[in-house]
């Protein structure tokens, strides 16, 4: 035991009624502010760009000192300001936690989980102490067999435990999730740092065969960089039914993911599933050096009180999006093929929306806030994401390295590790074209502006060619048409909306694409599709319907809107030609070789 482990700022949490989903915090603060000690919750995350307000989750918050309650104000949505003493001050106060997301918090008799952004309260003055925590385990029942996984620095004889925990300031503090649970454990080693994986959920999973998976992917990573800024490494998975999502901090990352992503025993084949796990797995890895210590300027330090905006999630988001994938395949966990498949499906999601002609991706990064993280069914029409588009720019960028220069984004990422990520030193807005520029020995500047400050297509076809690949475009042949792969069968003719089946057999209309028949007809996003030509609209049926009408033949809609039925004429187009799949046509090229290992 460490007798230095209790510092003048502590935090103790409890489960204090799993049922309600409430954790129970108390923070007691050694030498607060004479003037009347100030604390305050953030309002964000960092990783996830949308102000989310966790104060609204605090409870009946108290504070006493010298064991009579302390009287305090409220300053802001997230502020509190409690009467001077000289004396220490203990706050008590409870956090709801009833959000199944990477992003906040989530209790019941199953696991215990949190990020500090939601239980711990920052205390003004002092951010920049170190503190402890204790983390007290439930004496009941479904606590039984609960462990801890974090990588907040651990003060227990025993790994996994609950107990003595602390951060050397309140940036790290935060940075550590915590999860409570009976959770299956897998530990390797990667390039000597350990790594482990607590997963949480029902689940059937080849572990073996994760593991395996997992270290090659992480060692890559390490070796890509040149080092690790880690000196141990963990993943917290949730599993559960249907969901998705990643969470990056600098020595763990949170994932949600559904038990059908994870690989099951006895079953070698990479389903598309298990493929999309590694991916988010290798994503979020990829991050600790590029956004956990590569960082825009205008995130050291980061303010979580307001929004912080950077134009520069094309590159944090989108240069980590295009080595997700790629790594997956210069490791040898899945095949060219598969690799060539993924990266069609991507640019098939930036040609599917019309948005990309209305927004940049600079401007995508810096809207983030209001725009990509805020989603509405007009969203396709307006705005182009910074992940997708900004992961596409990454790739012609990578290919015009390979193909005019010695140096490739390998380098650059290298190169910005160096310079930037262990120095700690931000990136500005044009940094990273800059050093890209200089590093590379061939002005970019043309191709960044193009590419990153107009909504001009980028021109993938002779990049490619240049690869030994061939680039093309088709038709889509059904609403769930992803891309990625040739097609034989006929498409229909083209409508300009996408759909959804409800679980009643019902189809609505999802999005409406500008300019499209169904936008030129009148159809619009919620409208609730009955009949085509007068016949019924079923989710078995819409398919074969859709595929039975004849382009510059008009055909009738009807709809309810609301619970008012709408007749509409729609005149389908023939197929546009927005769906992409990428095929090898030259095996043998250096340059594929070089470029996929
Ligand atoms: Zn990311």
């Amino acid at each position: 035991m460490n007798k230095t482990y209790k510092q003048d700022i502590h935090y103790k949490v409890e489960v204090s009624n799993p049922s309600g989903h409430l954790f129970k915090v108390e923070l007691t603060i050694r030498n607060p502010a004479p003037d009347g000690q100030i604390v305050s919750l953030p309002a964000w995350i960092p990783g996830s760009y949308m102000i989310r307000d966790f104060a609204k989750n605090i409870i009946s918050l108290k504070a006493f000192s010298k064991s009579a309650e302390l009287p305090y104000q409220k300053l802001d949505k997230q502020s509190w300001q409690f009467a001077p003493t000289s004396s220490p001050i203990r706050i008590e106060y409870e956090v709801y936690a009833w959000d199944l997301s990477v992003r906040s918090a989530h209790l019941d008799t199953i696991h215990g989980y949190f990020n500090g952004t939601s239980l711990f309260l920052a205390v003004k003055g002092q951010t920049d102490q170190p503190c402890s925590v204790e983390l007290i385990k439930p004496k009941q029942k479904y606590a039984i067999n609960w462990h801890v996984a974090t990588t907040l620095r651990s003060h227990n004889p025993k790994p996994y435990s609950f107990g003595k925990y602390s951060a050397t300031n309140y940036d790290d503090l935060i940075d550590h999730p915590v999860e409570m649970s009976d959770f299956t454990l897998i530990e390797f080693s990667a390039c000597n740092i350990p790594h482990a994986m607590a997963l949480t959920g029902h689940f059937e999973c080849d572990l073996e065969r994760l593991k395996h998976d997992l270290i090659k992917i992480c060692e890559y990573e390490i070796k890509l960089f040149g080092d690790a800024p880690f000196q141990q490494y963990l993943f917290q998975v949730m599993v559960v039914g249907n969901g998705y999502g990643g969470l990056e901090h600098r020595s763990s990352t949170s994932l949600l993911c559904s038990r059908n992503d994870l690989p099951k025993p006895g079953i070698e084949e990479v389903t598309d599933e298990y493929r999309q796990f590694l991916s988010l797995c290798s994503h979020e890895y990829f991050h600790s050096w590029n956004i956990k210590r590569i960082k825009p300027a205008q995130f050291i330090p980061y303010d979580l009180s307001i929004e912080s905006y950077t134009p520069l999630l094309w590159a944090f988001e989108g240069i980590t999006s295009y080595y997700d994938e790629l790594i997956l395949v210069r490791c040898g966990v899945i095949s060219i093929e598969s690799y060539l498949e993924m990266l069609g499906q991507n640019i098939t999601r930036v040609l599917m929306g019309t948005g990309r002609d209305k927004q940049t991706v600079y401007e995508s990064s810096f809207d983030a806030w209001i725009r990509f993280y805020k989603q509405d069914e007009n969203a396709p029409n307006a705005i182009v994401s910074y992940y997708t588009k900004g992961a596409m720019v990454a790739l012609a960028l990578d290919m015009i390295l390979h193909q005019v220069s010695n140096k490739t984004l390998d380098d650059i990422m290298r190169s910005l590790w160096l310079h930037h990520g262990k120095p700690l030193i931000g990136v500005t807005p044009d940094g990273i074209e800059q050093l890209i520029s200089k590093e590379a020995g061939v002005d970019l500047s043309e191709f960044f502006h193009k590419s990153l400050r107009t909504t001009e297509e980028l021109e993938l076809t002779e990049l490619f060619a240049q690869m030994g690949i061939s680039y093309h475009l088709r038709a889509a042949n059904n609403n769930g048409d992803k891309g990625g792969k040739p097609s034989k069968v006929p498409p229909p003719p083209y409508t300009g909306f996408r759909y959804l089946k409800q679980e009643t057999g019902s189809v609505s209309i999802q999005i409406v694409l500008e300019d499209s028949p169904a936008q030129l007809a009148g159809l619009s996003a919620g409208d609730q599709l009955i009949a085509i030509n007068e016949i019924q609209v079923t989710a078995i049926t819409i398919e074969r319907q859709l595929k039975e009408l004849t382009a510059d033949k008009k055909a009738i809609f009807h709809c309810f809107r609301r619970d008012e039925l709408m007749r509409f004429e729609l005149t389908p187009a023939p197929p546009v030609e927005n769906i992409c799949y990428l095929e090898v046509t030259n095996p043998n090229s250096k340059l594929l070789k070089r470029w996929l290992n």
